[in-house]
C-alpha cells in the first residue's frame, strides 16, 4: 500500500538528491495463514467521489499521467481529506474483516489501499520540492502533520496488527512463495519497528511525537529555502576572475531581482556560490559570499534552524526510546544493508584519516603556489577552491573553464540517452508539449524498449532555478512498475536549479554538473527498471539506493561518450583527446576536499544520532564534534547542520548520510568489474546489472542480490584506489 508515500514523498524528495523512490518499508501482502478459501473482500461502500481533479484517476497516454495543468492550490485540502477518509475506510475493511487473516485479504488487501492518497500525495510532493510558494507551506503547514497522523493511524490499528501478525506467525505454513514470504517479514518489521506492538497510551505519545516532527521538518524546510533566496550584490569591478557565463547569470539574477543596471547578484545556493568561490580574484568577495552561504539558517533571526534542530532531534531521540532503541541511529538503521551504525562508523573512519591526510597535502601546495604570487596569509575556507583551481592549472595545465565549452546541457542530456541505449537497450524520444507539465519550461520524454518498442515510461526533466525550487539535483518517482495495480509504465523525473540562459543561448555546465546529471539519470534508470509485484518492493534500502545512480556517472568519462557528445558549442568540434588525457591524470585530484566535506557531514550527521538523550546545542555540537574528529580548519561540511536538508527536511537521510559511501563501495567495486571485462559497454555485464540489481527493486535481500551479480561481497579497496587513497 503507499500509505507511507504522502509521508514518503516529502521524504523522500526532500533529502537531497534524494532518489524519490518511495522506500518505505512498510506495506503488507498477500495469501492465506489457514488455508483458506477464496478471500471475502469487504468492499467499502461506495461513497462518491468529489468533483476534484487531484482525486480523479489520472487519464490520458502511458496509462493516466498527472494532470499538472489543472492543479490548484485551493484543490488541496479537499482532495487531502477525502483520500485520507478513503484510504480509512479501505484499511478498516481490511482490519475488520470478518473471515479469518490471510496473505490475501490482509497483507495483498493492504498493498492495494491508498492508492487515491499515494496520488495525491505524489502531486503534494512535487509542490513540496518545485513549487513551494507562501500559499503552499500555509497549506503543508496544516497537512503534514494531519498526514503524519493519517500514517500512525494505520500503523498503529491494533485490530490490523493482530490480522498482520496472525499472518506472519503462521506463514510458512501457508505455501507463500519466496517473495510473498519477504512481503510477510518485511511488513510485519516494519509495523513493529514503527510502534505497532506498543501499549495505547505509549502509541499516542508516539503519534504526537511524529506530528510534532512533520511540523518541526516543514518548518525547517522553509527556512532554509528562505535563506537560499537571499543573494550578495556584487558591482562589475568585483568580478575580476569570474568567467563570462557566471557573469551573465548574476547580470541576469539582478535583473529578475529588480536591482539597478550594474549590479550583479550572487543567489545564496551551490551552483551560484561554487563558481565564485573558485574564480573570483576579488577575496573579500569570497569571503562574503562563503559566509552567507555556510551560514544559511545560522543567523539568529527568523530564518534560524537552530531551535528546530534541537526540538528534532530531541523529539527523535524520545521516539527512539519508547521504540525500544538506543537512539535515533539505532532505529533508523535497521532496515539498512549496513543494520547497525558500527558497521557504518566503521566504514567511514577507515576513510577519513586517509582523507584528513591528502587534505593536509592539498593545502601545503595551495599555500605554495599562493606564496609564489605574493600571497601572505593563511588558507581560509573561502580561499580554498580559489587556490585548488590555481594548482589544478599549475599542475595539470587543466581548467575547469576550459572544459566548460564541450559540456552543453543539451548534448549531455544526449549522452545520458545515449549510453542507457548501449547499456540497457532504453530509447528516448522527446514528446514535450504532449503531455501536462507544471512548468512551461518542463521537457517530457517517451521511454521504450529498442528491442522491440515496447513503452517502459514517461521520463520528465524540470532544469532550470527558480523561485519556490529547493535547491540542488534529485530524481522523482511518480509511478512504479507494480504488477499488482495494474501499473506497468514509469512515470518519473529528474530536477536540476541551472540558470535559465537568454533564449538561444546554450547552457554550458561544469564537469562536476554533468557527473550530477549522470547521478540523477542513474536514479531515473533504475526506477524506469524496477518491475516489481508489490508496492513495498519497488524501492531500495537507504543506503543501497545511491549505488545505482553513482555507477551510472563512471560512464560519463568514457572516451565513446566524449568523443560523441562533447562538443565545442560553438564550432562543433570534439574535446580533444589531449584534454581528456588531462582530464584522466587529475582524476584524484582534490579528493582530500572532496571527502573531507562529504564524510565530516556523515560522521556529525551519524554521532548526532547516536545521542541518546537527543539534548544538543546544534552550533556547539558541531564545533566540539569537528575539533574531535580533527577537521581541518580550513574547510566546512558539505552541509552543516542548520541547513542539513538531508537530516532536518524529514526523517530519510537522518543518520542515513553515510549512505553514499556505502553504496560508492558497491559502486567502485562494480565499476572495477566492467573494467576487468576490458569494456565497460560489456552487454552481457550490463544485463546482469539490469536484471538482478536494479530490476529487482527490493524484492531479494540486497546483500545477496549484490553477491548473485558479483559473485562475492563489495571489497572497500576500489573505493579507496578511485578517490587516490592508499589502500592498506
Ligand atoms: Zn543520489
Amino acid at each position: 500500500m503507499k500509505r507511507m508515500v504522502l509521508a514518503g514523498s516529502a521524504l523522500v524528495a526532500l533529502g537531497g538528491c534524494a532518489a524519490g523512490q518511495p522506500y518505505t518499508g512498510v506495506e503488507a501482502g498477500p495469501t492465506a495463514v489457514a488455508e483458506s478459501p477464496a478471500p471475502a473482500v469487504v468492499a467499502p461502500a461506495a461513497i462518491p467521489v468529489p468533483d476534484n481533479v487531484l482525486l480523479a484517476d489520472w487519464t490520458g497516454p502511458y496509462g493516466g499521467v498527472p494532470p499538472w495543468d489543472q492543479v490548484k492550490l485551493a484543490l488541496f485540502p479537499e482532495a487531502l481529506q477525502f483520500a485520507v477518509e478513503e484510504q480509512r475506510r479501505e484499511v478498516a475493511a481490511i482490519a475488520d474483516n470478518p473471515d479469518a487473516p490471510t496473505f490475501d485479504n490482509t497483507i495483498v488487501a493492504l498493498e492495494k489501499a491508498g492508492q487515491r492518497l499515494g496520488r495525491v500525495g505524489t502531486i503534494y510532493g512535487l509542490y513540496t520540492n518545485n513549487l513551494s510558494s507562501p500559499e503552499f507551506q500555509a497549506i503543508r503547514e496544516e497537512w503534514d502533520p494531519k498526514l503524519s497522523a493519517a500514517s500512525d493511524e494505520v500503523t498503529l490499528n491494533p485490530r490490523l496488527f493482530q490480522r498482520i501478525k496472525a499472518v506472519y506467525d503462521a506463514r510458512q505454513g501457508l505455501g507463500l512463495d519466496a517473495k510473498q514470504l519477504r512481503l510477510v517479514e518485511k511488513t510485519y518489521e516494519s509495523y513493529v519497528r514503527n510502534g505497532a506492538n506498543l501499549e495505547p497510551a505509549q502509541k499516542e505519545q508516539l503519534a504526537t511525537i511524529n506530528q510534532q516532527l512533520a511540523s518541526a521538518f516543514g518548518s525547517f524546510s522553509n527556512k532554509v529555502l528562505a535563506d537560499e533566496g537571499k543573494y550578495t550584490v556584487a558591482a562589475a569591478g568585483q568580478l575580476k576572475g569570474l568567467p563570462q557565463d557566471v557573469q551573465s547569470a548574476a547580470k541576469s539574477a539582478a535583473a529578475q531581482r529588480n536591482l539597478p543596471a550594474g549590479q550583479y547578484a550572487i543567489v545564496n545556493t551551490r551552483s551560484a556560490v561554487d563558481p565564485v568561490l573558485t574564480f573570483a580574484d576579488n577575496r573579500a568577495l569570497r569571503e562574503k559570499v562563503w559566509r552567507e552561504f555556510v551560514n544559511r539558517g545560522d543567523n539568529g533571526d527568523a530564518n534560524d534552524t537552530n531551535a528546530t534542530i534541537a526540538q528534532i532531534v530531541k523529539l527523535r531521540a524520545d521516539r527512539a526510546r519508547l521504540l525500544g532503541y538506543p537512539s535515533h541511529a539505532h532505529w533508523r538503521m535497521q532496515d539498512t544493508m549496513a543494520k547497525s551504525p558500527d558497521r557504518a562508523m566503521d566504514l567511514m573512519m577507515r576513510v577519513w584519516p586517509a582523507a584528513v591526510a591528502r587534505e593536509k597535502e592539498e593545502v601545503a601546495d595551495m599555500a605554495a603556489l599562493a606564496r609564489k604570487s605574493g600571497f601572505k596569509g593563511r588558507i581560509e575556507p573561502w580561499d580554498y577552491l580559489y587556490y585548488a583551481e590555481k594548482v589544478r592549472k599549475a599542475r595539470y595545465d587543466l581548467s575547469q573553464e576550459e572544459l566548460k565549452p564541450y559540456f552543453q546541457l543539451d548534448n549531455m542530456v544526449q549522452a545520458m540517452f545515449w549510453s542507457a541505449g548501449e547499456l540497457y537497450g532504453y530509447d528516448f524520444k522527446e514528446n514535450t508539449g504532449t503531455v501536462p507539465v507544471f512548468n512551461p519550461d518542463v521537457r517530457t520524454f517517451e521511454v521504450t524498449n529498442r528491442k522491440d518498442g515496447s513503452l517502459v515510461g514517461l521520463w520528465y526533466l524540470d532544469t532550470y532555478a527558480r523561485p519556490g525550487k529547493r535547491s540542488g539535483a534529485w530524481h522523482s518517482a511518480y509511478q512504479p512498475r507494480i504488477r499488482l495495480l495494474g501499473d506497468d509504465l514509469v512515470l518519473n523525473s529528474n530536477n536540476n536549479n541551472f540558470t535559465k540562459p537568454a533564449p538561444g543561448e546554450p547552457v554550458l555546465i561544469s564537469l562536476d554538473d554533468a557527473n550530477t546529471m549522470f547521478h540523477e539519470f542513474g536514479h531515473a534508470l533504475h526506477y524506469l527498471t524496477i518491475d516489481v509485484n508489490y508496492p513495498t518492493f519497488a524501492g531500495s534500502q537507504r543506503d543501497f539506493v545511491e549505488y545505482p545512480s553513482q555507477v551510472n556517472e563512471n560512464w560519463l568519462m568514457t572516451p565513446e561518450v566524449l568523443n560523441r557528445f562533447a562538443k565545442h558549442y560553438k564550432t562543433g568540434q570534439p574535446i580533444p583527446p589531449a584534454l581528456v588525457a588531462k582530464i584522466e591524470k587529475a582524476k584524484t585530484f582534490n579528493q582530500g576536499y572532496a571527502t573531507v566535506s562529504y564524510l565530516s557531514s556523515a560522521l556529525v550527521d551519524m554521532k548526532l544520532h547516536l545521542k541518546p538523550d537527543g539534548v544538543v546545542d546544534p552550533d556547539a555540537f558541531e564545533r566540539t564534534t569537528l575539533a574531535e574528529l580533527g577537521m581541518p580548519r580550513e574547510m566546512v561540511m558539505r552541509h552543516r547542520l542548520p541547513q542539513f536538508n538531508h537530516l532536518f527536511a524529514s526523517d530519510s537521510y537522518s543518520a542515513g548520510y553515510y549512505s553514499y559511501l556505502w553504496s560508492e563501495v558497491m559502486d567502485a567495486d562494480t565499476w572495477a568489474a566492467f573494467e576487468g571485462a576490458g569494456n565497460v559497454w560489456d552487454k552481457t555485464i550490463a544485463g546482469r546489472f539490469k536484471s538482478m540489481i536494479l530490476q529487482t527493486g527490493n524484492e531479494t535481500d540486497r546483500t545477496e542480490a549484490y553477491r548473485a551479480f558479483r559473485g562475492r561481497d563489495p571489497d572497500a579497496t576500489a573505493l579507496l584506489k578511485r578517490r587516490g587513497f592508499p589502500t592498506n
